[in-house]
């Protein structure tokens, strides 16, 4: 498979084998287990995108985690940073509930879109720039197709693969938490801190703050 037959065929992620490495390590990963969901059946492939499809607001991440969206099969689910993300998401007004259990859950999303920078579950959650590069194709295809008014990034690299496929040729804006790019298009870039637990129990990021993100979020929707 390469990025041209990505593009070509339409091939569907969760079938995707172009990164050995991460394909390798998901599937381990799922094989090996964390001892609390020993009795769980893993997903252990690439992690599709999870959202409204008419949604106004898109979110980026960075990777699935190994033990959370590569166990359950949906973005952001089953870790301590999906915990923050739904229940934001949800206190304002973007979700049915607050709790993403498993893809299988009745979690639906009110116009916003989660997908990441890469798809599948990196060893020590670092994708490699070759491997961010391999799943640039897909985020080109979806920002195609969704009505976005604001993309929100989550964190620096999330920031800097977007700009890739945005803008490539132009000076890239400088990530800082809260900071807005408006696009020529009147689109926004707006960003956040990851809600990582690196930066959440050191409290670089604190649920105030990630709440005001998505306050933000909401009011650029609707200006
Ligand atoms: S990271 Fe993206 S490009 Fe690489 S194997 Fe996973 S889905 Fe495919």
């Amino acid at each position: 498979m390469n990025l041209q037959k990505i593009k070509n065929q339409n091939i569907k992620i969760p079938q995707c084998t172009l990164c050995p490495r991460l394909i390798e390590h998901c599937k381990n990963i799922s094989e090996k287990k964390r001892k609390a969901f020993i009795n769980e059946k893993y997903w252990g492939k690439p992690v599709p995108s999870f959202g409204d499809p008419k949604a106004k607001l898109f979110i980026l991440g960075l990777a699935p985690a190994a033990h959370g969206a590569n166990r359950t099969g949906r973005m952001f689910t089953g870790d301590r940073s999906g915990e923050w993300l739904y229940r934001a998401l949800y206190k304002a007004g973007f979700s049915n509930q607050m709790e993403s259990v498993h893809s299988t859950d009745s979690l639906k999303l009110k116009n916003a879109y989660i997908t990441a920078t890469a798809h599948c579950a990196p060893p020590q959650n670092k994708p490699t720039p070759e491997e961010i590069k391999n799943c640039l194709p897909y985020l080109e295809n979806e920002i195609k197709w969704i009505p976005i008014k604001v993309y929100l990034v989550l964190g620096q690299i999330a920031l800097n693969s977007l700009w890739k496929t945005l803008s490539p040729n132009q000076k890239k804006p400088k990530f800082k938490h809260l900071g807005e790019h408006r696009l020529p298009d009147g689109r926004v870039i707006l960003m956040s801190y990851h809600p990582s637990q690196q930066n959440t129990f050191t409290k670089r990021l604190t649920e105030p703050m990630f709440d005001e993100v998505f306050h933000r979020a909401n009011q650029l929707i609707q200006s």
